[in-house]
């Protein structure tokens, strides 16, 4: 009773308290009786963020003319971050300036989602699964100038600050030439808005009327009234808008009864807009047919600017049609589109047969189609890349939307045309593999073989794979061999590829007859990609592949210069590169004219030249012109007459030439002199054409926004980002730097690592550090199925950081983690030394797992953010094991702090007494991680346990003498002197029973000394890996209560921080024989104790206590070096360069110090390159556009969390979050 009482009056006083540190008075609370201008709605809109942080938050997307910003609230519980799973929706109000209802409306919809959250369920639940965005202006300027009571707009606040009337000029739907309007910065911010965020559903918000319209707004003819336009999913639309209106009472009567037209009558309230009002240029097509979004334009009244008084009507109006609506968004079907690893691929196709309109997959691979109950068969595909995969008879009923993942089949499993990866799948290759190194793998592969020339083999794959891919519209067959047996292909581009199609005309395009024509070979595959990819989405491309059969030839000469045939002998070909070319309806006449003299004898017809002209007599093709080396034929059906040549004529010849929509030239930046053969690469594209003897370089290209990447064999590859508009072609150079200098620019990265981990090295700027990151805020009590979920969700979001895999399974099968985070989860860099992180050994320890969860979530969700932490992440391997004993785990009990049970494993084993080396029966789960400590390659391991506060060093077992303690008492009290309180060294824990603890000097004791035992994990890490192994006991309480994990967290972040960075310092160097060679499996032995094995590049590293240290460098066949190191506790290992300066001799034992500086900076040079360029490359290939818009996503957003004073709030609110982070919600 007393506590109760005690609760109470807690209560009471923090409910005082609050009411008198609260900022806000009750003239925050809407009154619902005045309009905000731009200051009032700015600093409302602040206001809603200060008081819910953890549900909203707001940015700017852009600036009007006049520099106001367009505020967007973003309302969702994690509103910093993008999670997967998580639709979503925007409203979009006063794009019209003087349209000031929807303004006002949209704010005190913020203000009811924010405050019903947590009370109302209905609302709590739209916050919890939708990712809402509301604008309550897109045209503040326009605002300004509107006079409220207006009802006619007459003032003048409709258009922009420049006179653009915002909702007539998105591009145009029928007009491929429009272009964006220069004085619309609002409209350019908008669509970037739209692009980015690939909403699922939206309503644009207008007044005038009172009624809801949907897609599409215009037709091509722009007839003012009555041309209905329905889109494709008009049923849905109508579905859609029917939806709002009939939950708004006076727009569901369709008769609004405006002064103006009083008569109007609109069925349900809903119209086509179009046959309403044709409105062209405006967002709702640009939405659905741009943005992936289904959009449905509302009016909310028929005064455009009624008097304030009105306002709390129109809210009451308004509310529920609202909220129903945005519930919308849940419909139809739902899911993600991922490959066989499990890693989602972005920007996949979902089809839905029968409806003419695809959407695609947001970053996470995750795809949202609304659609009405029904049966459908949905298509997922990921053009060039994978199998498409279709479902068949998938259900959609009423209420919320069916799930549907597709897991799409890698299209180069099946082609065993490449030989295995070159990267190294490190020691984990055995474990189960959830996520993140396949595609990179994959990527790399295809990679390494294009980037010096594009052989025959990959064009027989890239062939293969679109002829997969595209098997409607292309069909590859060959028309014979070349000397070596490598075989002609023809790729055919047609509907109904391969088949027979009288009456349809016929172009044939032959490229590289002499073997060292690269260009226009590359040209034509390329051809072969564009026309394949954009058959379907351009117009063009459609019409040309609809009524034409294409032919195209890309390698007549697959042998390369050595079985040169120069086609061009043999085929006089009638030439015309004067432009355009010369076709002839009667086929056979100038194909009689173009075989070879009969004065060559048979004997030097090569076989391709058979081959070829076997074909063409086949295909009856009239040769034409030649282009690059190459050849186009044409040939015209019989009924020529009803064909209209010139057009023709003007597509094929359009389509060769002028859409070369993407040239330039590859420079040496130093020199100026072009890069001959340069590789070109797309982004998204697995196709690549080469530069040039002169270094030029053509690319098709279709509309779009794209990054090239530019290699040449020794220079660093460069990136450049295109806009290619229908109407011009782009001039792209590339100016390249020589790896030489990249070697000095590898140097610098490294001497600023360098600084940086200095930096860090003093307790003050780590701190900084640590408070300047983002927060994570997942801190709860996970049990097995919620820890293995939010795992997977981590792996999930970042999948180019991080690698998933099991290590092994409990007795009761649950299976034990390894979560790897690192700047290059697929290859291991020469000199990244290895962490690991363990938790849970004794699943009685609660809060470790939770620790080290908290502890990766911020690591990710801080790399490419904060600079420092993406700099660490790149520069280590950081294996985190949140929970070895997960069995134990499950059986331990919230809130004692001192139960054993959960101590040990299923079967009653404390598995901290089981690492005895040799054991064959060990438990399953000592098993995993003996296999994780046995691979090796660890520089240092931290163990979270808990039941005391302090931190122990090797080793546990008695007898143990330890040769090398300072080092390791060293690296124990490098953690407990970061944690505010363990360095004290009174740990005050009593054990449950009224005992207290001894006081333990500066709060670390080796092993033995707290609990002498044998078999411990930190004794084999030792034993078996020179890995130094700190145990942390990381509070009295075992399983504290969950409020307490926060605090916890606010104490240990800072040591683990330390305990990553202490890995960078030590001693490293690498050993080399007197020619300078690289000895591997060299031992070093540092005051005579530790050992450490050189690696296959001469290469070790080693943790040290600061001061002198005697290293022992042997190999078998040389004679033992001896050298001194000095260490310091703040400086990253310097690499030394230890040389064996003569073979072993019985008599001389010289002791040298290693001198030869010049020497080793060499070879760490090339080391360091290696290790710059993979890390270039790297970021090339990992998607480089989903990061950054994922850094530029956190970055805005913790801007603006940054700026909140209430960030703490944040931390605090997040410990109650019953929602588990990153996870699925249904
Ligand atoms: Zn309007």
């Amino acid at each position: 009773m007393a506590y109760f009482w005690i609760i109470l009056l807690l209560f009471a006083v923090s409910r005082v308290i609050h009411c008198e540190i609260s900022p806000f008075g009750p003239e925050n609370e809407e009154n619902y009786k005045e309009y905000y201008n731009y200051l009032a709605l700015t600093r409302r809109l602040h206001s809603f963020v200060e008081r819910y942080p953890r549900i909203s938050n707001l940015a700017s997307i852009g600036k009007s003319i006049e520099g106001r910003e367009l505020w967007v609230m973003r309302v969702t519980t994690h509103s910093i971050m993008d999670v997967p799973g998580k639709p979503r929706v925007r409203y979009v109000g006063n794009m019209h300036g003087d349209e000031a209802v929807s303004r006002q409306v949209l704010v005190y919809l913020i203000e009811y989602l924010l405050t019903q959250y947590g009370t109302d369920p209905r609302v709590t639940a739209l916050v919890n699964y939708t990712d809402i965005y509301i604008m309550p202006s897109m045209n503040p300027d326009g605002f300004e100038r509107a006079i409220e009571g207006d009802c006619k707009g007459n003032s003048a606040g409709r258009d922009n600050a420049k006179h653009v009337d915002l909702n007539r000029s998105f591009p145009e739907q029928f007009d491929a030439t429009s272009t964006l309007a220069n004085d619309a910065p609002e409209i350019t911010a908008v669509i970037k808005w739209i692009l980015q965020r690939k909403f699922v559903l939206s309503g644009d918000l207008h007044g005038g009327s009172v009624l809801a319209s949907y897609p599409f707004d215009d037709t091509i003819s722009h007839i003012m009234l009555g041309v209905y336009s329905p889109a494709d999913d008009a049923a849905l639309f109508r579905y859609l808008a029917q939806t709002y209106a009939q939950n708004h009472p006076i727009m569901r009567e369709g008769r609004a009864q405006c002064p103006d037209d009083p008569n109007e009558k609109f069925k349900d309230g809903i119209t086509n807009r179009a046959e309403s009002y044709d409105v062209k240029g405006g967002m709702q097509y640009f939405s659905y047919l741009r943005g992936n979004c289904f959009e449905v334009t509302f009016e909310l009244s028929c005064c455009k600017y009624p008097l304030a008084s009105d306002l709390y009507t129109e809210w009451n109006n308004n509310r529920e049609a609202l909220l129903t609506y945005m519930e919308k968004v849940h419909i139809g079907i739902r899911g993600y589109v991922m490959t066989s690893a499990g890693i989602g691929l972005p920007d996949s196709n979902i089809s839905v047969a029968g409806i003419d309109h695809s959407i695609t997959t947001w970053i996470f691979g995750d795809y949202y189609r609304l659609l009405l109950p029904g049966t459908y068969n949905i298509t997922a595909s990921s053009p060039g890349w994978y199998h498409s995969k279709t479902v068949h008879n998938v259900k959609v009923n009423e209420g919320r939307a069916t799930l549907l993942n597709f897991i799409l089949k890698d299209l180069i499993e099946e082609m065993p045309l490449l030989e295995s990866p070159a990267s190294a799948i490190p020691t984990t290759a055995r474990h189960q593999v959830l996520s993140s190194q396949g595609v990179s793998t994959l990527l790399s592969k295809v990679q390494q073989h294009d980037s010096s020339y594009h052989s025959y083999l990959d064009m027989e794959q890239f062939l293969h794979r679109i002829s997969t891919v595209h098997s409607s519209v292309a069909h590859f067959y060959s028309i014979g061999q070349s000397v070596r047996g490598r075989k002609l292909y023809v790729m055919e581009i047609s509907t109904n590829p391969g088949t027979d199609q009288p009456g349809k005309p016929q172009v044939m395009f032959v490229g590289s007859m002499h073997g060292n024509d690269a260009v226009g070979r590359e040209i034509l595959l390329n051809l072969v990609e564009y026309l394949c990819l954009n058959y379907g989405n351009e117009p063009l491309v459609t019409q040309l592949v609809n009524t034409t059969r294409v032919h195209i030839l890309p390698f007549m000469n697959p042998d390369g210069n050595e079985g040169a045939v120069d086609a061009q002998k043999y085929f006089a070909v009638n030439e015309d590169l004067g432009g355009g070319m010369r076709y002839s309806s009667d086929q056979n006449t100038d194909l009689n004219l173009n075989f070879p003299e009969l004065s060559y004898a048979r004997d030097f017809v090569q076989p391709e030249t058979t081959a070829v002209m076997n074909w063409i007599k086949a295909y009856s093709f009239a040769l034409s012109a030649s282009i690059l080396g190459g050849m186009i034929g044409i040939k015209y059906p019989n009924s020529v007459g009803s064909l209209d040549e010139a057009v023709f004529k003007s597509i094929t010849n359009a389509y060769y030439m002028v859409h070369f929509s993407v040239r330039g030239r590859v420079t040496d930046i130093q020199s100026g002199q072009a890069i001959a053969n340069a590789t070109i690469v797309v982004e998204g594209s697995r196709h690549q054409v080469h530069a040039t003897s002169t270094g030029r370089y053509w690319r098709l290209m279709a509309p779009g926004i794209y990054q090239l990447h530019a290699f040449a064999p020794g220079y660093a590859a460069s990136v450049m980002t295109v806009r290619v508009l229908e109407t011009q072609v782009e001039q792209v150079d590339f100016w390249l730097t020589q790896e030489q200098l990249l070697q000095s620019e590898g140097q610098m990265e490294e001497e600023e690592f360098r600084k940086l981990v200095e930096g860090l090295s003093s307790a003050l700027s780590l701190e900084q550090l640590v408070q300047s990151l983002l927060p994570a805020g997942t801190l709860l009590y996970r049990n097995y199925k919620e820890r293995s979920e939010f795992l997977r969700g981590l792996a999930l979001s970042f999948p180019h950081i991080t690698r998933l895999y099991g290590l092994g399974h409990s007795w009761e099968f649950r299976t034990i983690w390894a979560l790897e985070i690192s700047g290059s989860p697929e290859s291991l860099r020469p000199t990244e030394p290895k962490m690991r992180y363990v938790a849970g050994v004794h699943g009685n320890a609660a809060a470790g797992p939770e620790l080290l969860l908290e502890f990766a979530s911020v690591l990710c969700i801080n790399y490419g953010w904060n600079p420092t932490i993406t700099k660490l992440i790149d520069r280590s391997r950081i294996v985190i094991v949140p929970c070895v004993n997960p069995d134990g785990r499950e059986l331990a009990q919230e809130g004692k702090c001192f139960s054993t049970a959960g101590l040990t494993n299923a079967h009653s084993v404390d598995l901290d007494t089981d690492f005895l080396y040799g054991n064959i029966s060990v438990q399953p789960e000592t098993h995993a991680m003996m296999d994780l400590i046995e691979g090796g390659g660890f520089t240092l391991s931290v163990v979270l346990e808990g039941g005391s506060l302090m931190a122990t060093y090797p080793y546990d077992r008695p007898t143990q003498a330890v040769q090398n303690e300072e080092t390791l008492r060293y690296l124990a009290s490098v953690y407990v002197s970061n944690h505010p309180l363990m360095h004290l060294g009174y740990i005050g824990c009593s054990d449950g029973l009224g005992r207290n603890e001894r006081s333990v000097p500066q709060g670390v004791l080796r092993g033995a000394e707290f609990n002498s035992h044998t078999g411990s994990m930190k004794d084999f890490s030792m034993d078996v890996d020179a890995c130094p192994e700190v145990t942390v006991y990381v509070g009295c309480c075992l399983y504290p209560p969950p409020q307490q994990l926060l605090p916890l967290w606010t104490e240990h972040a800072m040591p683990l921080f330390a305990m990553l960075l202490e890995i960078h310092k030590g001693v490293s160097g690498v050993v080399q024989d007197r020619e300078g060679q690289p000895v591997a499996g060299a031992v070093v032995r540092v005051n005579g104790s530790i050992l450490v094995r050189t690696d296959t590049r001469g290469y070790f590293h080693t943790l040290l206590a600061p001061g002198t240290h005697q290293l022992q460098v042997q190999a078998p066949g040389f004679q033992e070096q001896l050298t001194q190191v000095n260490v310091s506790s703040h400086q990253m290992a310097s690499p030394i360069m230890i040389q064996f300066t003569a073979n072993s001799s019985r008599f001389a034992q010289k002791v040298e110090l290693a001198a030869a500086i010049s020497i080793a900076t060499v070879i760490l040079c090339s080391l360091l390159v290696w290790h710059f360029r993979s890390s270039k490359f790297r970021r090339i290939r990992d998607h480089v556009r989903w990061l950054h818009r994922r850094r530029d996503d956190l970055h805005l957003e913790a801007i603006l969390s940054e700026k909140s004073p209430l960030r703490r709030v944040f931390l605090e609110e997040s410990e109650s979050d019953d929602d588990t982070f990153y996870l699925e919600h249904h």
